[in-house]
């Protein structure tokens, strides 16, 4: 087995690290560390969970410490698709650089850009950004983007699905054509791997798990439930289950605060998360929800991508979510480091289209449990099931037609001027090549 010491890291770096109490490095990291050392590009495919975000920032740390930064000019650059997911980022970048002197800054939307330009003044090593918070400062000259000798993109099939691509290809434009360019995704469909070759020179490719499987320890349950009646069965369950805390998901945002204040007036205790909501309150929600003040978060699928919250007992899909592989983001959401989750998804007569593409994507069977009588049911470990086709059912032939599987959706209504929507300020360019509709985005995040 490689010890972290192995990698070529910096004693300051493994001093970090040692401290956060890692004992060996994860399979992304031992396959990504010593290529990004190496200078090479890297495609790596690899869910946030495994360790993937320490997978690029310890080697960038080393390579970037030494060297120092001019004044608006990042000698690096990550791009992550939600304020929430920089964040993360950036405090990685801060745990395991603190024995370094290093600048890190976060530049996304919902916060005031003073600040933001303040620090990209006095020189930062790493710029973790939104796409369109980015770009807002590029054009403005706050930022010189011809020093960057890194360029990380993260969640890239994310990025895909929230229309943020356009950015994307107009800030790689932008930056130098000598680069370390790292490109992630969840998952690595066509039209991901094609992408990505648009970026990439000679990458190495580097994978850990196979896309789109769900981890082990969440046990799953299907509820088949009436659509009027699914409040109802929500309180029963949250009721019956005694979970210490849950996500919620719900697929459209204006459904959340309802469901939000129904639950609250069933006496549960709940916060909200969503597009839509002031940063503030973002930031206030997930810091009550993760600190463990409040038991329960109703959220949108912003919430389902990489929030590393250890002990979530379970998630609710209270809708089931329109793509497929959104739905293994939010069970991952539970089970987390090896530890026991649960996942109910309530099913209408509606859903059961949504509901096969789940099973062709997971190639697992789950376990319908019924409410009536409340018996707790047996928690025997879903089957496996024959491979099939997955993709083909999923995917347009071409590659960034919207996928079959999602549900048809209502022309979408210009929001009023200035309104946010979702992630609308940090989405200039709405998107051309989205996997979801307009509509859909958002409704959704
Ligand atoms: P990530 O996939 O980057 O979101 O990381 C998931 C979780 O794994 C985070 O809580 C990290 O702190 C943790 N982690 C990262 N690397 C290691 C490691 N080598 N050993 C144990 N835990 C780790």
């Amino acid at each position: 087995m490689v010890e972290f010491k192995e990698l070529g890291l910096k004693p300051e770096i493994l001093r970090a690290i040692e401290e956060r109490g890692y004992t060996t490095p994860t399979p992304i990291q031992e396959m990504a560390i010593p290529y990004v050392l190496m200078g090479r590009d890297v495609l790596g495919c690899a869910q946030t969970g495994t360790g993937k975000t320490a997978g690029f920032c310890l080697p960038m740390l080393e390579i970037l410490s030494s060297g120092s930064a001019k004044a608006r000019m990042p000698r690096s650059l990550i791009l992550e698709p939600t304020r929430e997911l920089a964040a993360q980022v950036a405090e990685s970048f801060t745990k395991y650089g603190k024995y370094l002197n290093f600048t890190c800054a976060l530049l996304t939307g919902g916060y005031g850009m003073d600040e933001q330009i303040k620090k990209l003044d006095r020189g930062v090593d790493v710029l973790i950004a939104t796409p369109g918070r980015m770009l807002d400062l590029f054009e403005r000259g706050n930022i010189l983007l011809h020093d960057i000798k890194i360029f990380v993109i993260d969640e890239a099939d994310r990025m895909l699905d929230m229309g943020f691509i356009p950015d994307i290809e107009k800030i790689a434009g932008l930056l130098p054509k000598i680069r370390q360019t790292l490109f992630f995704s969840a998952t690595m469909p066509p039209e991901i791997r094609t992408l990505s070759s648009e970026f990439l020179m000679n990458p190495k490719e580097v994978s850990v798990s196979p896309p789109a499987t769900t981890a082990e320890g969440v046990i799953q349950f299907i509820l088949r439930v009436d659509a009027r009646k699914k409040r109802d069965a929500l309180r029963d369950l949250l009721r019956r289950e005694q979970l210490k805390n849950a996500f919620i998901f719900c697929n459209r945002k204006k459904d959340i605060s309802g469901l939000a204040e129904f639950l609250t007036r069933q006496g549960f205790s709940v916060v909200a998360l969503h597009g839509d909501l002031p940063q503030n309150k973002r930031d206030e929600a997930l810091e009550k929800f993760r600190t463990g003040m409040v038991p329960f978060m109703v959220c949108s699928d912003v919430a389902a991508r990489g929030l590393d919250i250890k002990g979530v007992d379970a998630v609710f899909n209270f809708d089931v979510p329109f793509g497929a592989e959104d739905y293994v983001h939010r069970i991952g959401r539970t089970g987390r480091a090896g530890s026991e989750g649960k996942s109910y998804t309530f099913v209408t007569p509606d859903d059961d289209k949504l509901l096969q593409n789940i099973h062709t994507l997971i190639r697992k069977d789950i376990q319908e449990i019924r409410l009536e009588g409340l018996a707790r049911p047996a928690e025997a470990p879903v089957q496996e099931r024959p491979a099939p086709q997955a993709r083909e059912l999923r995917r347009g032939r071409s590659g960034y037609e919207r996928p079959r599987d999602r549900a048809p959706r209502p022309p979408r209504e210009q929001p009023p001027t200035g309104q946010t929507v979702g992630f609308g300020e940090d989405l200039p360019n709405f998107l051309t090549k989205s996997r979801i509709s307009e509509s859909q985005k958002e409704d959704t995040f």
